[in-house]
């Protein structure tokens, strides 16, 4: 028996045994969280799958705005307030997703698995037409997309697409479970080329060489035709960067 007896009636009280004066302290318990991979598993990712340091220092380093960035995280750290997640904490009364109905709205069926995400998906810069499968996990997709990219600016540039255009999609879903607003997969396209364009402006011009991101943009905002020119233009074709540009030219001569 080494438990100490006060010399004093007193009530018993909670202590925080993971510190020496026993009070609870946020970074503390976040600390005590990493080195328990039970509760990491338990209260973390929805994944088994533990992002590495560089693609931490990746998500931190998008020439995204803020809340975008903090998007991302909660994203990879199942962090959103989906309405499986709601559920698992008794918030709200049942998980299906409110757009569709038809499964638990986990972070992986909002963002790409619900019906109307996929001409998202394939209608942006991007164009993932089947970049998700059942099986995996928003973490794990991520990474197979920086893999599949060879240098960082161009990870940059894939994943700060991805983003913005998840945290369109997240609006747009808001919109419609709040403010009973229509999804609609253009304006979304449309607020998430904005975005990038945005942040491109404002964030990454030490991060992009001159000919690429940034160029490659200026391009789609700045073409014009050719002067005294007879342009032909094939519709529905989609160039890589110009996702306001609805057709591809064909042909383009002098008169
Ligand atoms: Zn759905």
């Amino acid at each position: 028996m080494t438990i100490p007896v006060p010399a004093v009636n007193q009530d018993d009280s909670l202590v925080w045994h993971h510190t020496k004066i026993g009070n609870f302290e946020v970074r503390n318990g976040y600390q005590v969280l990493q080195r328990d991979p039970q509760a990491r598993a338990a209260f973390g990712a929805s994944t088994s799958v533990q992002p590495t340091e560089k693609f931490w220092n990746l998500i931190w380093s998008l020439p995204m705005p803020p809340k975008v960035r903090n998007f991302r995280w909660r994203v990879c750290t199942n962090g959103l307030a989906t309405k499986e997640n709601l559920h698992r904490r008794h918030c709200a009364p049942s998980p299906p997703c409110p757009i569709c109905g038809s499964c638990p709205e986990s972070i992986e069926h909002l963002l790409f698995q619900c019906n109307w995400t996929r001409p998202v998906w394939f209608g942006c810069d991007l164009g993932y037409l089947s970049g998700f499968n059942s099986s995996s996990s928003a973490t794990q997709w991520t990474q197979a997309v920086l893999e599949s990219c060879h240098i960082d600016r161009d990870r940059k540039e894939c994943l700060g697409k991805a983003a913005t255009v998840g945290w369109s999609l997240w609006k747009a879903r808001n919109e419609w479970v709040f403010n009973q607003s229509e999804v609609d997969p253009m304006q979304v396209i449309r607020h998430a080329s904005f975005l990038w364009r945005e942040g491109c402006s404002v964030v990454a011009l030490a991060d992009f060489s001159p000919v690429s991101v940034n160029s490659a943009v200026q391009i789609c905002n700045r073409w014009t035709p050719p002067p005294h020119a007879q342009v032909d233009v094939l519709p529905g074709s989609r160039g890589r960067f110009g996702i306001r540009a609805y057709g591809e030219v064909l042909n383009a001569r002098l008169c």
